[in-house]
């Protein structure tokens, strides 16, 4: 008999945000298929006799083909194993989650979905930025920074005319190209922008700065993936120190 998987999110990454049901399930896993932005500290949760199976990205920078990693958790769960998928932050948030739930669904594998807190939000709240407010922001859209296929997927003429808290994933290496094009199409260069790297880790790092400062002063704080980018008002109100 076919056994199941879970998708369940991690949260940003102190071990405390992952949610009871998300625990829950990695307390009774037989396998688990982890990603390298998972704290370690989640997966001694796990059982003894579960097999824990790494599929982050490997030193050489190569990642493990989605396809390989879906095929994995059929096999895993055509064993009868309860596997949990476990990812960073939201499963359904950039974690490719959305694929992973296709692929099982053709397979004919069960599959249950277990929110997570995102970092996109939840990493923002844990550096004392509110992703709205009703003075500053009364709407927010999380973007990715990465190109796919060597293609910038983003219509920065919109995104740049948006009023609400822009928030950026995947977006460091790029970082100075974002802001550049965000003021070209008219985003106020002195809009307050702020890097959070780490988010809810306990060497969590943060640049507050503006628009037109953040590439130059996050770099010079050595900031690097993984970060959240996040441009608007709201960076402004940040509760902690800036670097
Ligand atoms: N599903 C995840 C996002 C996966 S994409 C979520 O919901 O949070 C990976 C990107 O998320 C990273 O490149 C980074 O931009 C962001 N990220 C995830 N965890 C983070 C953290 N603890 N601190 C800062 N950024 C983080």
């Amino acid at each position: 008999m076919s056994g199941k998987v879970w998708l369940v999110g991690a949260g940003p990454g102190d071990p405390r945000l992952i949610t009871l049901m998300g625990m829950d399930c990695l307390r009774r896993a037989d396998a688990v298929v982890y990603d390298r932005l998972v704290n370690p500290l989640l997966l001694a949760e796990a059982p003894a006799h579960c097999e824990m199976i790494d599929v982050g990205k490997r030193a050489d920078h190569h990642p493990i083909p989605q396809d390989r990693i879906n095929a994995i958790l059929i096999e895993q769960a055509g064993m009868g194993r309860e596997v949990v998928r476990l990812k960073g932050g939201d499963p359904f948030v950039f974690g490719r989650g959305g694929e992973e739930a296709e692929a099982l669904a053709r397979a004919g594998i069960p599959c249950e979905v277990v929110p997570g807190i995102t970092s996109a939000i939840g990493g923002l709240a844990r550096a004392g930025i509110p992703v709205t407010h009703r003075d500053f922001a009364s709407s927010f859209h999380v973007i990715t920074g990465h190109l796919r296929d060597g293609k910038d997927p983003h219509n920065w003429r919109v995104l740049a005319q948006l009023e609400g808290t822009l928030v950026i994933l995947m977006g460091m290496s790029r970082l100075a190209e974002i802001c550049r094009q965000l003021i070209t199409h008219g985003r106020d260069a002195d809009t307050p922008a702020a890097v959070v790297m780490n988010a809810s880790h306990p060497e969590q790092r943060m640049v507050l700065a503006t628009l037109s400062t953040l590439a130059e002063r996050s770099a010079r704080a050595g900031l690097a993936a993984p970060s959240l980018i996040v441009i608007g008002e709201v960076a402004s109100l940040s509760l902690l120190q800036s670097l």
